[in-house]
């Protein structure tokens, strides 16, 4: 535990960022196995380029877990050390992938990514000013999930404007 470290952190209670920081800590190792499932199970046109993309944002949301995790053991705290846990604990819950073409599989980890940005800057509005380093770590964690966000959407865009236009042809 950083102790001088922790002394910095003013009007907020330590306990209360290390419970957010969990919460956060379970969405990520549920938006990492989302992503990982849905890059396997995924079918259908463009699928390549969604498996690059959301193998790509698998592994931020690995390494966010790592952030967050290194972030509340610097507070005192303990990460959530069962899986059974992250259920407990999510804000962002789990989207089961149920139907596997491309389009419902972005149209799913979109709504995660929507959830983790309303996440994020919660707690970095809750840290502003207050505990600087946790505001840091959340708002490099936000422009990630900002982007993540953006790459889907973008994907998803393009893929459902290349479908209308097949369409358009074949009538
Ligand atoms: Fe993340
Ligand atoms: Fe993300
Ligand atoms: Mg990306």
């Amino acid at each position: 535990m950083a102790r001088k470290g922790n002394s910095i952190i003013k009007g907020l209670e330590i306990n209360d960022i290390i419970t957010e920081l969990n919460k956060a800590y379970a969405d990520e190792w549920l938006a990492y196995y989302q992503y990982f499932i849905e890059a396997k199970v995924i079918k259908g046109i463009m699928k390549d380029a969604a498996i690059t993309e959301l193998t790509q944002h698998a592994a931020d949301e690995l390494r966010h877990a790592t952030m967050v995790a290194d972030r509340i053991l610097q507070l005192g705290g303990t990460p959530l050390t069962h899986p059974q846990q992250w259920f407990t604990h999510t804000n962002c819950g789990y989207e089961e992938p149920k139907e596997f073409d491309v389009v419902a599989i972005l149209n799913d980890a979109i709504k995660g990514e929507q959830c983790a940005i309303s996440i994020y800057s919660k707690i970095a509005e809750m840290t502003k000013d207050k505990d600087i380093v946790t505001y840091d770590i959340v708002s490099s964690i936000l422009a990630d999930e900002v982007e993540h966000e953006e790459d889907l959407q973008a994907l998803h865009d393009d893929i459902t404007e290349f479908i209308a236009d097949i369409k358009k042809n074949i009538r």
